[in-house]
């Protein structure tokens, strides 16, 4: 059995409509992860085969594509449910008071992540993330899946800042569909993740 495989949308793929389109969700799920799943289980099997042969030769070139498949898979994972067509509003509870304690306030938060989710520089993520060694929430701008990002910090919101995210439907404009993304931001499901990581323990 392959050790990563595909989950199933939380919804059918028209159903974050008129905000992310049903033909862009499709397509983006069954192909660009699926094809992140499909990479991570295919070089696992490549880092086996290389043990086995003894041939370390291609070392740096699976070490990398491991990094780039596995973060592709677990970063689109979070951003399935991090959308809801029931989405939108302003964070409560403990999530809600945390932002506010981090970030000033949840406006300054959601400037933030946009800021460093449209202006990322060719291919990335804007993320909500929980630091573990500080104990705080920060925002990260990963590079292509796996880069620029603090060692133990767990995604907790990812805004996905790929062309294929958005080209379809938003054209050059990423900052309409970041803008659009704020109308289907499943909160509830930030704040079980937020309610998780805080449980994790620092390792330093
Ligand atoms: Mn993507």
């Amino acid at each position: 059995m392959p050790a990563y495989s595909l989950p199933d949308l939380p919804y059918s793929p028209g159903a974050l409509e008129p905000h992310y389109s049903g033909e862009i969700v499709e397509l983006h799920h069954d192909k660009h992860h699926a094809a992140y799943v499909k990479g991570a289980n295919d070089t696992l099997d490549a880092l086996a085969a290389a043990r086995e042969s003894g041939d370390f030769s291609t070392i740096n070139m699976l070490s990398r594509a491991f990094a780039f498949h596995v973060s592709g898979h677990v970063l689109h994972s979070i951003f399935w449910t991090n959308m809801s067509p029931d989405g939108g509003g302003n964070p409560e509870g403990e999530l809600g008071t945390a932002i506010d304690e981090f970030f000033g306030s949840f406006d300054a938060m959601k400037a933030q992540l946009t800021a460093a989710t449209v202006n990322v520089m060719g291919i990335g993520w804007g993320a909500l993330a929980w630091e573990p060694v500080s104990k705080k929430l920060v925002i990260e701008q990963i590079h292509d899946h796996q880069g620029n990002v603090g060692a133990g910090s767990i995604p907790l919101l990812v805004i996905d800042s790929w062309e294929h995210a958005y080209y379809l439907q938003y054209k050059n404009v990423k900052a309409d569909f970041v803008k659009a993304f704020w109308n289907i931001a499943n909160w509830p499901n930030v704040a079980e993740r937020f309610a998780a990581a805080q449980t994790v323990p620092s390792t330093v």
